[in-house]
C-alpha cells in the first residue's frame, strides 16, 4: 500500500510532519529540502502517481555534470509534505531540522533524444523510465534548472540495498562546473537559513552535542567504484564501442 512505510516510521502525535494521502491527481512539482538529521542530507522529492517520489541526497544535487550524487531511495512521502519546513523533535524518525531549500516543477524527458536534445516525454514515458531506474526530467526551480537524470545503479556489491541511484546534470545551458552547494543556505519559502529555522538556541545546543566531523560526507570505496563504471559505460555508448547494457534479470 502506497504511504504505508511512511506512516509506520512516524508518531503523527509528536510530529509536525503531514500524515498526508494519495492523491488522485498529480501535478508536476519538485521539492528539494535540506535535512539536518543524524547526517545532513538533501531530500529530493518528484511529485509522480499521487505522492512524492523521494530520494536522500547526501552531498544535494549539483549543477556541475561532472558530478554524481549518490541519492538513496526512501519511501515515498505524501504530497502534503511539499511544503514542510520546520523541527522534527528528537526521538522520531528524521529528528532534525527541515528546511525547503528548493521547488518548481518538473517534465519528463523522452529517453530518446531528438537530434542529440532532450525533448519533453509523457507520463508514460516517465513511469516506464522510474521502473527501469533511467528517469530523465526537466526541472524549473528557483535553484535547480535544467536537464537531470535520475540513474539507478545496478550490480551486486556487498551491503548494496539496491536503493542507490545517482543524481546527474545534464549538460545545457543551466549548468555551473564547480557548483557549490554550501553557498545557498537559504529557505525558497521563508528566506531563513537552517540555523535559523531551528532557532538559534537550539541550532548551538545542536552543533556542540554532535561531533563535526563525518556530517555530510559519504566516504565509500563501493561508490567511487561504481561511478568509475558508470562513466566508462556512458563513454564507451557515447562513442558507439559498445551498445547499451541489457536489462540484467535479478536472481
Ligand atoms: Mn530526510
Amino acid at each position: 500500500m502506497p504511504l504505508e512505510e511512511y506512516k509506520r516510521k512516524r508518531r503523527f502525535e509528536e510530529t509536525p510532519e503531514p500524515a498526508g494521502k494519495v492523491e488522485k491527481k498529480s501535478t508536476h512539482r519538485f521539492v528539494v529540502q535540506k535535512h539536518d538529521a543524524t547526517r545532513l542530507h538533501y531530500d529530493f522529492r518528484l511529485e509522480m502517481e499521487g505522492v512524492l517520489k523521494s530520494w536522500a541526497v547526501p552531498k544535494g544535487p549539483s549543477l556541475d555534470p561532472a558530478d554524481k550524487r549518490l541519492a538513496m531511495q526512501v519511501e515515498d512521502h505524501p504530497v502534503s509534505y511539499f511544503d514542510f519546513e520546520g523541527t522534527i523533535p528528537e526521538g522520531n524518525y528524521g529528528a532534525g531540522t527541515v528546511m525547503v531549500w528548493d521547488v518548481g516543477t518538473w517534465q519528463p524527458l523522452s529517453p530518446v533524444p531528438v537530434d542529440g536534445k532532450y525533448v519533453p516525454g509523457t507520463e508514460a514515458e516517465a513511469t516506464a523510465m522510474l521502473a527501469k531506474g533511467d528517469l530523465k526530467f526537466r526541472l524549473k526551480g528557483k535553484k535547480l534548472n535544467g536537464d537531470f537524470a535520475m540513474v539507478k545503479m545496478k550490480g551486486r556489491r556487498p551491503g548494496s540495498k539496491g536503493t542507490e541511484w545517482l543524481l546527474i546534470k545534464k549538460h545545457d545551458e543551466y549548468e555551473v562546473p564547480g557548483y557549490d552547494i554550501d553557498e545557498y543556505d537559504e529557505s525558497v519559502l521563508s528566506k531563513r537559513s537552517l540555523a535559523e529555522i531551528a532557532g538559534d538556541a537550539g541550532a548551538r545546543e545542536w552543533k556542540s552535542s554532535r561531533p563535526a566531523a563525518g556530517r555530510g560526507k559519504v566516504k565509500a570505496a563501493w561508490l567511487a567504484d561504481a561511478v568509475a563504471k558508470f562513466d566508462k559505460k556512458k563513454r564507451e555508448e557515447k562513442d558507439g564501442r559498445k551498445p547499451p547494457a541489457k536489462k540484467k534479470q535479478k536472481t
